[in-house]
């Protein structure tokens, strides 16, 4: 997350932000915080279209998982115990893996629609069994709190690496053990990885990849459910 969304997240007082940073700057970013995408690669400038690789930048729809965190407004972090997960975040946690990202972003959503129906999830009391590792892993950790053996305390063994055979992701709310059970029907990785590998050989391909990266966004977050996983539970 660039510092100046950040600071405005925070709630830091915007005039410690322009103390950092020109009015311009800051008047530059309002757009691109604002508007329908976000670019990940944030230059300030909403009508930036490519990196200075030359690689058209990828547009990260503004979507947003809401959960609580009673704590957050208990010590003041927050003005209450509403927190919002940004799909630019997710993708942040790897990096450029969007396809896993988003993917992953899609399951919570779909998971938290049918464990908590219109209630808000609760951050770190959510179990996560996850066959899909690798980014897809760590987005699950970034978005629900579930660690394996690192973070808060409360959190470890929340995040449970299966084997890959068992293609499935399940969700437990630990305080009433319920569970929701998504048997994903791919995994975005089996299109990404060689996409990678070419690229790491042949940079000029990146463009491609971007522009399946664009796609594969749309199709997992807009797709019928039924096209990206069996629900059991
Ligand atoms: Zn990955």
């Amino acid at each position: 997350m660039s510092t100046n969304k950040r600071s405005i997240k925070k709630g830091n007082s915007v005039f410690s932000f322009l103390s950092n940073h020109s009015r311009r700057e800051f008047l530059g970013s309002v757009p691109v915080l604002c508007g329908g995408f976000v670019f990940l690669q944030h230059s300030g400038h909403a009508e930036t279209k490519e990196g200075l690789s030359g690689t058209p930048l990828v547009k990260i729809p503004e979507r947003s998982i809401y959960m609580k965190l009673p704590e957050s407004a208990l010590y003041g972090i927050t003005v209450d115990d509403k927190i919002e997960i940004t799909l630019a975040e997710v993708i942040k946690v790897h990096g450029y893996c969007v396809g896993g990202g988003t993917f992953s972003f899609r399951a919570a959503q779909e998971a938290f629609a049918i464990l908590y129906e219109d209630k808000l999830p609760i951050r770190h009391q959510i179990q996560v069994k996850t066959s899909h590792h690798c980014c897809q892993a760590a987005a699950l950790a970034y978005i629900t709190g579930a660690r394996k053996d690192y973070g808060a305390f409360h959190s470890w063994g929340n995040l449970i690496l299966i084997p890959e055979e068992e293609k499935k992701i399940v969700f437990m709310d630990k305080p009433n053990s319920r569970t929701v059970t998504l048997r994903p029907l791919f995994n975005p990785h089996d299109t990404f990885e060689p996409l990678f590998k070419k690229t790491k050989k042949d940079p000029g391909f990146a463009s491609e990849v971007s522009k399946i990266m664009n796609e594969k966004i749309e199709e997992y977050l807009t797709a019928p459910r039924e096209k990206l996983f069996v629900v059991e539970g």
